[in-house]
């Protein structure tokens, strides 16, 4: 890649104007390969670049994709109701360069959630014809039943979820069959679940369609990608690279 002057590489990085980031290395804040930089115009090759501010070691990306440990509590919208956005979990250079959830988990969900700022990446990973397998694991409130497993598997209908139910007379959207890529019962009350769509609350719908109920729902696996063990809940790391979600 074409060398870059470090003002608008830390620019690109999310953080702030370049007059911010000029100054920020004008006043020595910046170092590259542990040696403080305090000319904004100094060119860098990008590629595999690391550069530290403050003693946080930050590497070069074109895009960002991140990897979040999704806690409960936490919306996945842009503009929170009643909790605050996952978000508020990652540093101000993520969220200033326009991170944001591919997809979405509900407020009450954990687990695996993924964070870009590449568009094109957001389109292809959530749409249903990349076929991109989503694991869940699903606490419901009743005992599962190979006949629920079956089903499951099979399709079902999924009703129209409570807080979309359109006023009676008004048109109302034909249901949606969906069915899961994968189902196995792991416990008498724990379901592990495949899907390679997402559908809005899809897994607690489909649940509910085959007369259980979903109490906690966690994600542990999407694409390719598992969550880390060492991760904790609200915790983030980065992706190298797309490919690790297609497991390439
Ligand atoms: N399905 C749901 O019902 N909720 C989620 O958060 C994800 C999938």
């Amino acid at each position: 890649s074409k060398p870059q002057r470090l003002d608008q590489i830390l620019f690109s990085q999310g953080f702030g104007t370049r007059r911010l980031c000029a100054g920020l290395i004008h006043h020595g804040e910046v170092k590259v390969g542990g040696e403080v930089v305090d000319d904004p115009w100094a060119e860098f090759d990008t590629a595999g670049l690391s550069f530290e501010i403050a003693g946080q070691v930050w590497p070069f990306f074109d895009k960002a994709l991140i990897l979040l440990n999704k806690p409960a509590g936490y919306e996945c919208s842009q503009k929170p109701k009643h909790h605050p956005s996952v978000m508020s979990l990652l540093p101000a250079p993520l969220r200033e360069r326009g991170v944001q959830p591919i997809g979405r988990l509900d407020e009450d969900t954990t687990g695996l959630l993924l964070l870009t700022d590449d568009g094109a990446l957001i389109h292809k990973l959530t749409s249903p014809k990349h076929h991109v397998p989503k694991v869940y694991e699903a606490r419901c409130k009743h005992p599962l039943t190979a006949a629920m497993v079956e089903q499951l598997l099979g399709g079902v209908e999924l009703r129209e979820p409570e807080d979309k139910l359109r006023p009676p007379g008004k048109f109302q959207r034909p249901p949606e069959m969906t069915k899961a890529d994968g189902a196995e019962i792991v416990d008498e009350t724990l379901l592990r679940l495949t899907l390679l769509e997402g559908k809005y609350h899809q897994v607690k719908r489909m649940v509910a369609a085959v007369g259980n109920r979903v109490e906690a729902l966690h994600r542990p696996q999407f694409g390719a990608l598992t969550l880390p063990a060492d991760l904790k809940p609200g915790e983030w790391r980065w992706v190298n690279s797309p490919a690790e979600v297609w497991g390439q």
